[in-house]
């Protein structure tokens, strides 16, 4: 069908129109235009190609806009159009400008303002998609096309939300995936997509977050680098070997092929190295076996727990840096001796400032990862002293060694030191050296 022409108007189900402005964009099974509609614009996305089971499809989008977006991270569906020549679309907000296309971000053409953003925004697709499958639905075609990404502030947006489907229930547009994405057993055609399988494609999706590299991509796939659809099927679906995978070397990243993961894979800790060992070794065999949205959670808390820059000069440290034995050196010259550790329910935090408290570490239970309760401060007139800033709307209580006690109001600051606990509303932290337990 051709394209429409600006100022062209179509019809929605409910009643009224949007008016085309332009096209934005296209990709295989449709074209996304901008339109406006009661002075407001949107994007719709029309679908160009044949559908299959057309009607399941199009009553699956209908049960998902009247659900509602899981959360304000989903480009949700919002209106149906009626159809027209045997095709029709549907309506989204459109992605504000400062989103950029992950595949920009996977190919270096856009860069994280910092570590800490690149795990904030892993952390902000984790819980969007922990978001739909609480409501009980699952995405089903998981891959780099699906997020848009503001680098600055590592908020993300999940868009093409058309194969989300109710349970584990097969997609009524018959969608497996996109290959390197899809799950082994979905690739070799035994299963269709269901949450399980959501969680492989969530960590091939953090895994080229954080490696920029394909998990699967190693020597094996050097060995013959014209893929047949023969080739393809070994690599994916019936043997896939992790490029780190500990007990088998068979397919380890290539020196001078595959830079990425060689450089990168090193400088992250061993706890987040055994996430995606776990998820790729047994998670491949086993789908119970993978990584829940809720336990990549808890691993990112803590990555981004250990994500430190120099307070003088502001660089990133490499994330393992903590873990280092003896003085921490900048490369600007200065050195900072281990800094000493929030312990806080399951979470050790280290206390060094920029670093952020968030809802998670400080109320007892939850699972709020994005709303800041407190920060560490240095002292301008003193930088050798350093405190905890209350930015919560809760007052918090401090015991010193000496057993003191001091209220410490929002606003205020907690002077850090060994051995003195904090207590934040219900839960009680404490601060010890590293290697104290
Ligand atoms: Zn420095």
């Amino acid at each position: 069908m051709q394209e429409f022409k600006t100022g062209y108007k179509i019809a929605l189900v409910d009643g009224g129109q949007a008016e085309i402005l332009r096209k934005i964009g296209g990709g295989g099974q449709g074209i996304v235009y901008e339109v406006i509609m009661e002075q407001k614009r949107y994007a719709l996305k029309w679908y160009t190609c044949k559908l299959k089971n057309q009607e399941a499809f199009r009553e699956n989008l209908q049960s998902n806009i009247e659900m509602g977006a899981p959360d304000d991270k989903f480009l949700w569906p919002l209106f149906l159009t009626l159809e027209e020549e045997g095709s029709f679309g549907y309506i989204m907000d459109l992605r504000p400008p400062e989103f950029s296309d992950f595949s920009d971000i996977l190919n270096n053409k856009v860069k994280f303002s910092s570590t800490e953003m690149v795990i904030q925004s892993a952390l902000n697709i984790v819980n969007g998609f922990r978001a739909l499958h609480r409501k009980g639905r699952s995405y089903q075609d998981l891959n780099d096309g699906n997020f848009f990404i503001n680098a600055a502030t590592g908020d993300v947006l999940i868009c093409d939300n058309d194969n989300v489907t109710p349970g584990d229930q097969k997609n009524s547009g018959d969608v497996g995936g996109k290959p390197g994405y899809m799950a082994p057993e979905v690739f070799r055609g035994d299963s269709h997509p269901n949450s399980l399988t959501d969680f492989h494609s969530l960590a091939v999706i953090l895994f080229k977050l954080f490696l920029r590299h394909d998990p699967l991509w190693g020597a094996d796939h050097e060995r013959a680098p014209c893929i047949t659809e023969e080739r393809e099927m070994e690599l994916y679906g019936t043997h896939p070997v992790f490029i780190f995978d500990p007990n088998d070397l068979s397919n380890r990243p290539v020196n001078g092929v595959h830079p990425n993961p060689i450089k990168l894979w090193p400088r992250y800790p061993q706890f987040f190295q055994d996430a995606f060992i776990q998820s790729f070794v047994k998670g491949m065999q086993d789908p119970n076996a993978r990584l829940h949205d809720n336990e990549w959670q808890k691993i990112l808390v803590r990555l981004r727990d250990e994500a430190i820059s120099c307070p003088l000069c502001k660089r990133d440290w490499p994330i393992n840096k903590l873990g280092q034995k003896g003085p921490i050196n900048c490369v600007c010259g200065r050195a900072y001796s281990a800094p000493l550790r929030l312990q806080v329910g399951k979470y050790s935090v280290p206390l060094f400032p920029g670093k952020k408290l968030y809802g998670c570490h400080t109320i007892d239970g939850s699972d709020d990862y994005n709303t800041v309760t407190g920060e560490v401060i240095m002292n301008k007139n003193n930088p050798g002293l350093w405190g905890i800033k209350n930015l919560s709307l809760d007052r918090w209580e401090m015991i010193t060694p000496g057993g003191e006690r001091k209220t410490i109001d929002p606003g205020s600051v907690a002077p850090i030191g060994r051995g003195v606990s904090v207590t934040f509303k219900e839960l009680t932290g404490k601060i010890t050296q590293a290697d104290e337990t």
